[in-house]
């Protein structure tokens, strides 16, 4: 690869370091500038914005691996390599753990420099062709968001509108056949609906900044609350509700809208896909780090090869006469826990039932809404 255009940046506080290189590269080429010290070195980068930064690891004021994670930290694509006078393995190891490309160790030649610099040309062109493809996704992701919630959600809004001005008999008597025919489509109607609804839902879960909104949640009362909502569909399936009290001690932090999702979905689910008269049983258990709820049922069960799929967009397990869905809620459950640093463990039997196991993060306590102190 041709470093000729390449702008570069040379931090050391070596004035004769600084000028060596600048001079074998400007040779090739490049855009050179230099700066003999952390701070103004990163004064620099911002307003130079360059493809490759060299940073000498020892220099008097800020050190080599503090501008290093600095520039890191405005600009996770920036290119580092570590000039260093003392190439321990630690100082190596640790300056590639804080994100540098690579390190040169000092003395090094035109040649190694030259040789380094290209390397790191490679990499900052990968790094931005990769960001550059995110960027794309996000576009199309943003467009598909706006083309299903405007084109597709709201004429179908608009037709149930009408379908419900027809079972009211506004407009004229129907026959049996008729309001049976409008049922069904309603029916229909009302599945596409709810599929689309999920999946804008699943969609928008990351544009959401939910940590914002992240508060203490006693998880207790939420449950109940979930509990409450599923009451009805419980008894309809004549599904057993064994539920364990949980103590106040018990205290996440999240957002509780989404949490309440996890729990709704999870418990839908354990009742959806249980036998008729089957237990639902819900407990609270704490290994340290998480608070571990498990949700388990004495339902149809799922095979281990579907287990492993499971949490994958659209992603249902085909078996006659199994409960109707979008295939999305698992989908949901994953994203929401993943966001509060959490996680979704399943197992399960064909035919005896499955555990779902919410794992969240211990409540550290809270000093103002949404901040946490160790
Ligand atoms: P949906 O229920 O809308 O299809 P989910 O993402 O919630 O979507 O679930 C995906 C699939 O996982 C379901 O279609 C079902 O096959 C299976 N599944 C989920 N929960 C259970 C459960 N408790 N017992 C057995 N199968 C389940």
């Amino acid at each position: 690869m041709d470093i000729d255009n390449t702008k570069i940046l040379i931090i050391d506080d070596e004035q004769s370091i600084c000028d060596a290189c600048s001079k074998v590269l400007v040779r090739k080429g490049c855009l050179v500038e230099t700066c003999l010290e952390g701070k103004s070195g990163l004064e620099k980068f911002c307003e130079f914005k360059p493809d490759i930064v060299f940073i000498d690891l020892k220099m008097p004021g800020m050190s080599g691996m503090e501008v290093l994670a600095k520039i890191k930290g405005k600009d996770a694509n920036a290119v580092i390599i570590v000039i260093t006078g003392y190439a321990t393995i630690e100082s190596a190891t640790e300056s590639i753990k804080k994100g540098a490309f690579d390190f040169l160790p000092k003395p090094f030649t035109h040649d190694e420099l030259v040789l380094i610099s290209k390397r790191a040309l490679e990499r900052r062109s990968t790094l931005l062709k990769a960001e550059q493809l995110r960027e794309q996704n996000e576009r199309m992701r943003q467009n598909f968001v706006a083309l299903v919630s405007h084109e597709m959600r709201t004429p179908l809004v608009a037709v149930m509108q009408y379908l419900e001005v027809f079972s009211t008999g506004i407009a004229g008597a129907m026959s049996e056949e008729q309001i049976k025919m409008v049922d069904r489509m309603k029916i229909r109607l009302n599945g596409l609906l709810l599929l689309i609804d999920r999946w804008l839902k699943l969609s928008r879960i990351d544009e959401l900044n939910l940590k914002e909104d992240f508060c203490e949640i006693l998880l207790g009362p939420l449950i109940r609350e979930v509990i409450s909502l599923v009451q009805t569909q419980a008894e309809e399936r004549n599904i057993n509700l064994r539920v364990m009290q949980i103590p106040d001690s018990v205290r996440i932090t999240g957002d509780r809208e989404m949490i309440k999702e996890v729990f709704v979905n999870l418990i839908t689910n354990g009742i959806k896909y249980n036998k008729k008269g089957g237990t639902l049983s819900l407990s609270v258990r704490d290994n340290g780090d998480f608070f571990i709820v498990d949700i388990t049922d004495t339902g149809i069960g799922i095979a281990e090869d579907d287990v492993a799929n499971l949490g994958k967009e659209f992603y249902r397990v085909h078996k006659e006469g199994i409960a109707a869905g979008s295939g999305l809620g698992l989908a949901i459950v994953k994203k929401i826990l993943d966001i509060h640093g959490g996680r979704l463990d399943i197992t399960s039997k064909v035919n005896k039932g499955s555990t779902f196991s919410v794992n969240l993060p211990l409540s550290r306590k809270l000093s103002r809404k949404g901040e946490q102190n160790e």
